[in-house]
C-alpha cells in the first residue's frame, strides 16, 4: 500500500508537469513517504528527514508517521512540510485531485488495491490508527485499474489492501464468515484477462467456502499469503487476532486439497509480550507442520499509541533477538524444503528481469534468454532456482 501511494504521487506529480530527479541533490524538494509499523521504520524516516534537511532542500513528509502524530512531527521538525495525506501533497504543488488514479509504468506486475483501513483491533497495530477505518473499493473501479493494467501489457496483479479478505464486511468484522472478497475475486476473473492474480497478505478467518471455491481457477496464482502473527492460541488471543490457531490449520489444509504444490507463505511476530518459551514454540511447531515456504518473521515493536505497548510482561530485546533468528532459521530450512518438493516440477514463470522471475507458487526462477513481461512454462530443477 506504501509503495502504491507513492507510485500514485510520483504519477500525478509527472502529469501536473514535474519531473523526479535522478540525483537528490538535482531536486528542488524532497518528498518521504514514512512508514510507522515498527520503530526501526520511524527511526529510519526521521534519519532520511535529517539526511534531506542537510541537503538544504525543501522536505516535505507524508503517509503513515503524520497519520498517526501529526503534531509531534511539526514539533520536532517545524522547517519541513507535515502533510499526512497524499491528497494534501498534490495540492500543495497545486495539482487537482483527480491526478491521483491508478499509476501505470513498464512494470511486470503491479499492486491493485482493493480497499484501505481497517476495523480489527490488532492489540500490537499501528497501521489501523494510521489507516483508519475500513474502507472498500468499488468493484467497477477495481476492474477498470486491473483493464487499464492488461493494456498496458501488464501480466499480473497483486490484489492490495491493509485487510483485503474483509472486502464486502462493511461493519460487521464481527462476521467474517460474510466477506465478499471470493465474490470480487469471480467478478475479477469474469470481467477481466490479466493472466495471473496474486493476493497479499490475507486474514485467515475471512476466506470462506466461496474463497476456496475460486481458488481452483488457474489465473488464480498458487499462493497463499496469510496473516498468522503467533502458532499460539493463548498469545493469538492477546493480540485479539480474530482468529484461532485452529482457523489456520484449517485454512491451509482446505488450500494444499486444492493447491497441493501451492505456497503458503507467512507474516510472524515473535517476543510479543506474555509470549513464554512453550507460547514460542508451538509459533515453530506451526511453521514446521504447515511448512511454510517463506516466513516475514518480526520481532515485536511496541509502539505507543497501542495497547500492546503497555501489557506486563514486556520480553527482553535478547529474548526477541533469539527467537527472531531461530524462527529465521527454522523458516530458511522450510525454504529449502519447499523447494526441494517442487523439483521436476512443471510451473509457469512471469519473467521480470535479467532473466529471472517468479513461479506461479513463488520461487524465483532463472528463465534463459527470457523477455521481461513474457510467461514461460519452464521445468524446476536444482539449477534453476534462484536463491536469493
Ligand atoms: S488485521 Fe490487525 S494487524 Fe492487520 S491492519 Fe487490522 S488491526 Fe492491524
Amino acid at each position: 500500500m506504501n509503495w502504491l501511494d507513492s507510485a500514485q504521487l510520483r504519477a500525478a506529480l509527472q502529469a501536473g508537469g514535474h519531473t523526479e530527479a535522478e540525483q537528490e541533490e538535482e531536486a528542488e524538494s524532497i518528498l518521504i513517504n514514512s512508514c510507522t509499523v515498527t520503530k526501526r521504520a520511524d527511526r529510519q524516516v526521521r534519519q532520511e528527514i535529517l539526511h534531506a534537511m542537510g541537503l538544504q532542500k525543501k522536505v516535505i513528509v507524508f503517509g503513515c508517521g503524520p497519520k498517526v502524530e501529526k503534531k509531534e512531527w511539526e514539533e520536532r521538525f517545524p522547517n519541513i512540510s507535515v502533510l499526512p495525506h497524499k491528497e494534501e501533497v498534490i495540492e500543495y504543488f497545486g495539482i487537482s485531485k483527480d491526478q491521483l488514479e491508478f499509476p501505470l509504468h513498464d512494470r511486470t506486475r503491479i499492486p491493485v488495491a482493493i480497499q484501505t483501513g481497517c476495523d480489527n483491533k490488532c492489540t500490537f497495530c499501528i497501521t489501523r490508527i494510521a489507516r483508519g477505518k475500513t474502507r472498500d473499493f468499488p468493484k467497477e473501479k477495481i476492474v477498470r485499474h486491473i483493464q487499464q493494467a492488461e493494456k498496458n501489457g501488464i501480466q499480473e496483479i497483486v490484489i492490495t489492501g491493509i485487510q483485503l479478505a474483509s472486502w464486502g464486511c462493511g461493519n460487521s468484522l464481527k462476521y467474517p464468515e460474510k466477506s465478499q472478497f471470493a465474490t470480487l475475486l469471480s467478478y475479477i476473473l469474469k470481467n477481466t484477462n490479466i493472466p495471473r492474480i496474486r493476493m497479499s497478505s490475507l486474514g485467515p478467518q475471512f476466506l470462506n467456502d466461496e474463497f476456496f471455491n475460486v481458488l481452483k481457477n488457474p489465473r488464480i496464482c498458487d499462493h497463499l499469503h496469510l496473516s498468522v502473527q503467533s502458532g499460539s492460541p493463548n498469545i493469538l488471543q492477546k493480540m485479539n487476532r480474530g482468529h484461532s490457531e485452529k482457523e489456520i490449520y484449517e485454512v491451509v489444509k482446505k488450500a494444499k486439497q486444492i493447491r497441493p504444490n501451492g505456497a503458503i507463505t507467512a507474516d510472524i511476530i515473535v517476543g510479543f509480550p506474555g509470549e513464554t518459551e512453550k507460547d514460542f514454540q508451538e509459533t515453530v511447531t506451526m511453521a514446521k507442520k504447515i511448512q511454510f515456504s517463506k516466513i516475514h518473521v518480526f520481532p515485536f515493536s511496541p509502539r505507543e499509541k497501542t495497547g500492546a505497548a503497555h501489557f506486563p510482561k514486556q520480553i527482553s530485546s535478547n529474548t526477541k533477538k533469539y527467537r527472531a533468528q531461530h524462527l529465521r532459521q527454522k523458516a530458511e530450512e522450510l525454504r529449502k524444503n519447499f523447494f526441494h518438493t517442487q523439483i521436476g516440477k512443471k510451473t509457469s514463470v512471469l519473467v521480470e528481469e535479467r532473466e529471472t522471475g517468479f513461479s506461479t507458487n513463488y520461487i524465483r526462477l532463472i528463465v534463459p534468454k527470457g523477455r521481461s513481461g513474457e510467461i514461460r512454462n519452464i521445468q524446476i530443477s536444482q539449477n534453476n532456482i534462484k536463491h536469493t
